[in-house]
């Protein structure tokens, strides 16, 4: 049975923001059937304007749109529908330094369906908005053992909508405590750490960097994807493995990652009431890899990997 695939999504057109209109019925309001996507563009010293791997964000939709019985666009169109989105809001992508044009695809089921079936029809549409750059300092993390983000052949693995939805509870009560995130752990075992609510998680021990394999539960990160390839190009030896919380709380450094939070090193974890610090400043390692993306993302540091795109 083949219910996903692509489709060529035709009548785009660029309006102004504003509020969209779609049947109560629409597959996206009753059963959540929705993808969202995440990216920058980012300003140059010389005044270009940088995407950064926007294809990875196509693919990524693509085989979220499989699991979810959803047909999406090709690679090419949703890279294209991106550029023109971006090339008409070129004003509003701020000046280097001060921040970066968010950039939001969503594919979502807007046709009508009463019963448990995918919606009769698709809406690619992408929203942009500028932001600051992230400073949230060094986080505080709390492991949460009872609250779960993802099973095993869930869709943790791919970027639905309402994979977020069982982390509000987690985050808020995190919150309350002071704490800056939550650290969720594998829900069958519940001894090994999978990723935060929203950035995907490395430890660094001896100057060997770890993360969590994604195995179906934890979202693959365009950022992780890249600070592995920025490590091991660093020559940093790199495991993709499982990790045991006790492996995490001997850690060196502890550092996340993601669009949103680029990288930002974790200052303590919480566990069972055991607090951990871990190493943070200059002399870290994910200071070298930061300096390398965001140099690499802005244009200051030359792209060898030919990650960035350029809109014009
Ligand atoms: N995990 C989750 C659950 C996320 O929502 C995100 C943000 N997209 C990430 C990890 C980081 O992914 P990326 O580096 O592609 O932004």
């Amino acid at each position: 049975m083949k219910c996903s695939g692509e489709e060529n999504f035709t009548r785009g057109s660029i309006t102004p923001y504003g509020n969209i209109e779609m049947s109560p019925g629409a597959g996206i309001l009753n059963y959540g059937q929705g993808l969202l996507e995440g990216l920058k563009a980012q300003r140059t010293e010389d005044g270009r304007v940088l995407l950064f791997r926007p294809e990875e964000n196509a693919e990524r939709m693509k085989i979220g749109a499989e699991r979810m019985c959803m047909r999406s666009p090709s690679t090419e169109q949703f890279v294209e529908a991106v550029k023109q989105t971006v090339l008409a809001n070129k004003h509003w992508v701020p000046p280097p330094g001060k921040g970066s044009l968010y950039i939001r695809p969503l594919l979502i089921g807007t046709g009508p369906v009463l019963g448990l079936e995918p919606a009769p029809e698709f809406t690619f549409l992408i929203y942009v908005s500028p932001v600051r750059n992230f400073h949230t300092g060094p986080l505080n993390l709390v492991i949460e053992d009872t609250i779960h983000r993802a099973t095993p052949g869930g869709t943790g693995g791919i970027k639905t909508v309402t994979n977020y939805s069982p982390v509000y509870k987690a985050r808020a009560l995190a919150k309350a405590k002071g704490f800056s995130d939550v650290l969720f752990l594998d829900a069958v075992t519940k001894k090994n750490i999978e990723e935060l609510s929203s950035c995907n998680i490395f430890i660094v021990k001896d100057d060997v960097i770890s993360t969590p394999a994604t195995h179906g539960t934890i979202l693959p990160g365009i950022t992780r994807k890249s600070i592995i390839e920025i490590a091991l190009s660093l020559g940093y030896q790199v495991k993709e493995r499982v990790i045991p919380v006790e492996d995490l709380l001997e850690a060196d450094e502890v550092f996340c990652t993601g669009t949103a939070v680029v990288l930002n090193p974790v200052f303590s974890v919480t566990y069972q009431n055991k607090r951990v610090e871990y190493k943070i400043g200059a002399e870290a390692v994910y200071k070298k890899l930061y300096v390398m993306l965001t140099g690499i993302q802005t244009g200051r540091i030359e792209d060898n990997m030919g990650w960035t795109v350029e809109v014009d």
